[in-house]
């Protein structure tokens, strides 16, 4: 056995691989046949034979590339180590990929599909067929779509793990019904890109920043974790500097040249502050920003009288910030007003190689946080450092989304549980508020999918989920699908076990670094067991018990659903080989690789691969720069062809067809520009002006509910950040994942010494925590890594089971009471902690931890914001000691008041619903799943 050095690698783009310090790794051509031997023999030399076959990580969104080692001996997977070909992660990964062997191995895992028996939520289940499962579904969505109640049907989804490919099912189908977490999660952060460029999220270029500016932890600790961390150090190993804002020293932030405690929501003034020393100090790139700024639009829209000049637009833009000193950005923030003016003045000097993102945390804690990524964006265009090498890219330059055949056209049903009236600019559905919904009359589901979805437990308001998924009139029928017990599956009427990353298909590309590439995710013992001769023609035939894998099954649920073909439905699941018969998966992916990934065949056939082989063998693959490029899209030229039938609007340079804009003149020139109204980028937003909102027309800071002002430590208030996330655990998902709950298993509450003095209570003490709608008691933890004033507590712990061996993982999960009282108040109190339970695993009768957290968004109240539509996650509470009656555990849920913080935020909105073009919606704006035109206006 010789390991060959990794640098002699040649990658399969025919480059030699840029990995510099990885030891070693199995070269591909030994992947069929590699041999390691057993550490358990040792000293003996025994050879052990695995077959290595690539796939990808769904522990996150980042997509990172895993190979699996497969015992010959056994044909079981041994372990997951890096895929060192694949241009995101490069053969490293985070604590989370490996452990997907404990997902494949974990003895709570359901393996069959399970039904109902009783009422909802009764805990009693049988076991079940997928044909009676498949016969259930396709009857009841069958007669929504003949019936013409095409907004009954409703796909809800955590984590996708795929591009594309539910969009063209429900597309398939004709239903509006893509609904998605992500007004818990990101729509406030994209919205704030989004309403600038077009695109909704950015893609820094870290390995070749001068300077990096993050907003939150974010990037080291979920979003893009790994690829994104690996590329900060990068840039850091070069000289790059880096500033994390965020109140919570993260890993991130202990990594820092500069760790900037905001007070949570004054982010937004810090950063207009920096735009102002940048544009007071003349540091701003002006030729950039006169080229590319939408400027003209600002000056007349808001200025008709003044001279319609670049040079007046930047004096008027010294005016509009005049305010934000660095002293009333100190006195928001706590900050020290020289670290901002040194960190403004590094960022001018940056220039184009200024790299800076923001997801979640500030953007998602506050009202307004929209207001963050946008001031954020604001830096980033200042200095010219939009999709340069070392800037900011948009996510739609380094993501690649290959098209699959026969792609079915828009849906002309609008659903208004997903984007109501009172929410027109919201940039994803307006998932958190559906109970409320339901419960007002708008609407019903006939046929309801969660998927990798747990609003139960993730959702503030979570008895409003319970009560809402026990409601049979509310709620006709709910499929739960999930390799794993939740706390929402236990509501479902069918709980229907799905694979982990390791046993399914899916294909991804994600915006990890400046670079476009896909990833396949594939089933890794069905792909061996096919490539040794045994015959497969369904993923659960090789994965355990009847585990089955989405794509396969929606596949069937379609042709159910349309067995004739006259629904019209039943063609987009036919064979594109094989007309007339039904596709399978692999037809599916090959079709894909053979004519939407530029680049692919030529490189396959190099190997003498077809294109799907080659995918299989490698399981990632970059597209060459030269077919497709990264950097600075906006400046590609229009060619003659495509200016034909165009119009020119002389003031700003926007090309239109048809009425549509096509591209921007500028300086005589034809360019592709932004995905905006006006091509360019957006300062000033006409849109956020015609729908509502003209103070917000232009970049500003929005004084968040849990302003400075509103809380008072000395009243023990104090204000709670509960969204940051613990790097090794997978928000819902970990619990079946022994090695991740064995680094994290609590969730205390941080306080600061000086604040803990106040309060009297010593790290281990319990503490009650009082939100507006009811409380919860945990421990506390004293440390100096959070700013006084703020106290924090992750999200991800906190896990319950109603019933002692179902309903959650028991590495993860305390037995608990849940229940109601007279007056209608949810109260849930712990009755045994996590415990060592006898299972084929041995691990875990050596569980040693016993309090595995607190579940504390039930107490939170939704909050909407009235723009983007975004849960403001952060609150105010009072911290105190805990009351005598009090546990650990404990949580207290006043129902009333939740419905009344949901009136009070629904107050805030402005309705658009009388507008004379009867749009509900901007046209232009992006949504996840996007009906016909026609859809967008009211009939
Ligand atoms: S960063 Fe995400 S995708 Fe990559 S290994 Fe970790 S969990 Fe998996």
């Amino acid at each position: 056995m010789t390991e060959i050095p990794l640098h002699q690698h040649i990658a399969p783009s025919g480059e030699q691989m840029t990995v510099r310090d990885l030891a070693s790794c199995p070269p591909p051509d030994r992947w069929h046949d590699w041999v390691e031997y057993d550490a358990k023999a040792w000293p003996r030399k025994v050879e052990k034979h695995y077959e290595i076959i690539p796939t990808i990580c769904f522990n996150c969104e980042a997509a990172c590339g895993l190979l699996a080692y497969i015992d010959k001996q056994t044909g079981r997977v041994k372990k997951f180590e890096g895929n060192p070909y694949h241009p995101g992660s490069r053969g490293r990964n985070c604590a989370k990929g490996p452990a997907t062997i404990n997902q494949v191995n974990d003895p709570e895992r359901i393996l069959y599909p399970l039904r109902r028996v009783g009422r909802r939520g009764g805990g009693t289940w049988e076991r079940t067929t997928w044909d009676e499962v498949l016969d259930t579904f396709a009857s009841k969505i069958r007669a929504a779509i003949i019936e013409g109640r095409r907004d009954e049907v409703m796909y809800h989804v955590g984590r996708p793990g795929h591009d594309g490919y539910m969009e063209r099912v429900l597309g398939a189908w004709g239903v509006d019904g893509h609904n998605s977490h992500t007004n818990v999660c990101s729509s406030s952060a994209r919205f704030g890109y989004q309403i600038w460029c077009g695109a909704d999220r950015p893609s820094p270029d870290h390995a070749n920043a001068r300077f990096i500016l993050l907003i939150s932890s974010h990037l080291e600790t979920g979003h893009y974790f790994n690829p994104q961390a690996q590329r900060i150090i990068e840039g850091k190993m070069k000289g790059a500097k880096l500033a994390v804002m965020d109140p919570r020293l993260s890993n991130t932030a202990s990594m820092a040249d500069y760790w900037l405690p905001t007070w949570p929501g004054s982010e937004a003034a810090v950063l207009l502050a920096m735009a102002r020393i940048i544009l007071v100090e003349k540091l701003y790139n002006r030729e950039f920003m006169r080229r590319w700024v939408n400027w003209q639009d600002y000056v007349a829209a808001e200025h008709p009288g003044e001279p319609q000049t670049f040079d007046r637009f930047i004096e008027l833009l010294l005016d509009l910030y005049a305010e934000y000193t660095p002293a009333f950005a100190a006195q928001e923030s706590g900050l020290a007003e020289e670290t901002i003016v040194e960190i403004a003045r590094q960022i001018g000097h940056a220039g184009t190689a200024f790299a800076a993102h923001t997801w979640r945390a500030a953007t998602a804690g506050n009202l307004g946080g929209w207001q963050v990524s946008r001031a954020l964006w604001f830096l980033s265009v200042l200095t010219g450092s939009i999709g340069t090498p070392g800037g900011t890219a948009l996510n739609t330059w380094n993501k690649f989304v290959p098209a699959p055949f026969m792609k079915p056209g828009p849906s002309e049903v609008w659903n208004e549980l997903l984007f109501p009236p009172e929410y027109p600019l919201a940039n994803y559905e307006m998932s958190i508020l559906l109970p409320y919904f339901l419960r007002e009359g708008r609407g019903k589901l006939a046929a309801y999918f969660t998927r990798v979805y747990n609003p139960v437990w993730t959702n503030p308001d979570g008895t409003a989920w319970i009560e809402m998924l026990a409601n049979e009139q509310q709620v006709e029928l709910h499929a739960a699908l999930t390799p794993v017990w939740s706390e929402t599956a236990w509501y479902a009427d069918y709980v229907l076990p799905m694979g982990v990353g390791s046993e399914r298909h899916d294909l991804m590309s994600q915006e990890t670094h400046a670079a476009r590439w896909i990833g396949f995710r594939q089933p890794v013992l069905r792909v061996y067991k096919e490539g040794n001769g045994e015959p497969v023609t369904h993923t659960y035939q090789a994965n355990p018990g009847e585990v089955w894998e989405e794509d396969e099954f929606w596949i069937e649920l379609s042709w159910r659903i349309d067995p004739d073909g006259s629904l019209g439905i039943r063609k987009y699941f036919e064979s594109p080989y094989h007309p007339g018969q039904k596709l399978t998966i692999e037809e599916y992916y090959r079709w894909i690789f053979e004519n939407s990934v530029p680049g692919l065949p030529e490189a396959a056939a190099k190997e003498n691969l077809s294109p799907l082989e080659y995918m299989r063998k490698y399981g990632c693959f970059e597209i060459p720069q030269e077919k497709v490029p990264v950097y600075t899209l906006n400046e590609r030229e229009l060619k003659p062809a495509e200016l034909e039938s165009s119009q020119l609007d002389e003031r700003g340079g926007k090309i239109t067809r048809s009425g549509a804009a096509i591209g921007v003149t500028i300086d005589g020139k034809a360019y592709e520009g932004f995905q905006t109204p006006s091509r360019k980028l957006e300062f000033y937003s006409a849109t956020l002006k015609e729908w509502g909102w003209p103070e917000y027309a232009v970049p500003g800071y929005i004084r968040s509910h849990v302003h400075r002002s509103v809380i008072n430590p000395e009243r023990g208030e104090y204000l709670l950040i509960p969204t940051f996330r613990l790097p090794t655990l997978i928000h819902t998902r970990s619990g079946n994942a022994k090695w991740l709950y064995e680094i994290s298993n609590a969730n205390p509450v941080w306080i600061h010494p000086t604040d803990a003095e106040r309060i009297g209570v010593q790290t281990g003490d319990l503490v009650r925590v009082t939100t507006e709608i009811g409380y919860y008691v945990n421990r506390a933890w004293i440390t100096d890594g959070i700013r006084p004033g703020v106290v924090a507590c992750s999200h991800h712990l906190g896990r319950w089971r109603l019933e002692t061996g179902q309903g959650a993982e028991r590495w993860a999960s305390a037995l608990v009471s849940l229940g109601r009282d007279q007056e209608g108040m949810w109260h849930m109190r712990h009755l045994q902690d996590v415990q060592p339970f006898e299972s084929d695993d041995p691990d875990s009768s050596r569980i040693f931890w016993r309090e595995g957290g607190v579940h504390q968004n039930l107490t939170f109240a939704v909050h909407p914001d009235p723009v983007s539509g975004m849960h403001c996650w952060h609150q105010k509470v009072t911290v105190e000691q805990a009351h005598p009656e009090d546990a650990y555990g404990d949580v207290y849920v006043d129902t009333h008041k939740a419905c009344q913080v949901y009136q009070d935020w629904l107050a805030m909105t402005r309705p658009q619903a009388q507008r004379s073009d009867g749009l509900r919606r901007p046209l232009w704006m992006i949504r996840p799943y996007r009906p016909a035109a026609s859809a967008f206006k009211r009939q």
